[in-house]
């Protein structure tokens, strides 16, 4: 089983040829309503690609929230463990103007009140092979949430996004960072990827992600790695997401890391090719098919 242990949120997309200035109102073009965060994508991915997933967080008493467990449910993720509580489902406002840039305010909601590790948590985390964590809930519970499943043996991936400072024990609880090439840089605090990948290597093994050029791997001494599929990308919302969850159901699966590294990729390159986050992600059948 794969414990996802991280938000869910509904995106709030309004499209707009010029984004509006200071005490500016404009008129927007589209607004859509996406299900999201970090979390919620990396399950979806996760259940699509065949693994057995469970999604620990909160969602509010509220449409949104209804909204994420039903996709998510409806996909084959088990969302017992996704508390119901006060505080409104999280959201992301993003506006996006007309050259494709983009502007966000994150909003947590139920996601802030995720604070401690809780009985249930611990349950989910004994009974799986793997661990995936991101960085979008608050940072003592995900330390709290490494620790525990270090001690109890439990692989520990993290996606650490959104990049911050991380305290040097929450990395050595970590068996497999799997940053993207900015997060890799800020959080080595080296220029280059490469460089950045190998001094983050130093407690296990580290997976960078570098959008069209692939992923690398770093195992102590050793980098190999993990060339793209060329295909035409429309869309690479939740690239990382559909990597890094597909990642962990090879990994949980016992797979070897050549094996699982190119099943992460492969579902990666076909996400990139469909609009989308949660729509974009492909379904075991589809990763195979593309690897035959
Ligand atoms: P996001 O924040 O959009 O989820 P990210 O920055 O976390 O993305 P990337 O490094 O952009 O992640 O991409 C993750 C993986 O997706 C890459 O390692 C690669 O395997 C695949 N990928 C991304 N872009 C492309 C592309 N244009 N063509 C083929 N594969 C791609």
């Amino acid at each position: 089983m794969i414990a996802v242990l991280g938000s869910a949120n509904l995106d709030l997309v309004v499209t707009v040829d010029r984004a509006p200035g200071r005490g500016e109102t404009v008129t927007g073009r589209t607004f859509t309503t996406v299900p999201g965060g970090k979390g919620a994508n990396q399950a979806l991915a996760a259940a699509r690609a065949g693994g057995d997933v469970t999604l620990l967080g909160a969602v509010g008493d509220d449409e949104f929230g209804r909204r994420i467990a039903a996709l998510l449910t409806a996909s084959g993720v088990d969302v017992s463990g996704l508390a119901v509580n006060e505080l409104p489902t999280g959201t992301a406002h993003i506006t996006v103007d007309g050259t494709g840039d983009n502007s966000i305010v994150v909003v947590p909601g139920a996601n802030g009140t995720v604070a401690r590790l809780t009985d249930a948590h611990r349950t989910a985390i004994d009974a799986a092979e793997v661990v995936l964590l991101q960085l979008e809930l608050p940072l003592p519970l995900v330390e709290e949430a490494a620790a525990y499943a270090r001690s109890r043996g439990v692989r520990v991936m993290l996606t650490p996004a959104p990049a911050v400072p991380l305290p040097p024990s929450l990395l050595a609880a970590v068996d497999v960072l799997v940053p993207n090439e900015h997060e890799a840089v800020l959080l080595a605090g080296v220029a280059d990827p490469v460089a950045a990948a190998r001094a983050l290597a130093a407690s296990g093994d580290v997976v960078v992600t570098l959008g069209a050029r692939g992923a690398l791997r770093v195992n102590g001494a050793t980098t190999t790695d993990v060339p793209a599929f060329a295909v035409e990308a429309v869309d690479t919302t939740a690239a990382g997401d559909t990597f890094a969850g597909v990642l962990a159901v090879g990994l949980a699966a016992g797979l070897e890391w050549p094996d699982a590294l190119r099943r992460a990729s492969a579902a990666a390159a076909l996400s990139v090719q469909r609009p989308g986050a949660s729509s974009s992600m492909p379904d075991r059948g589809e990763i195979d098919a593309f690897l035959a």
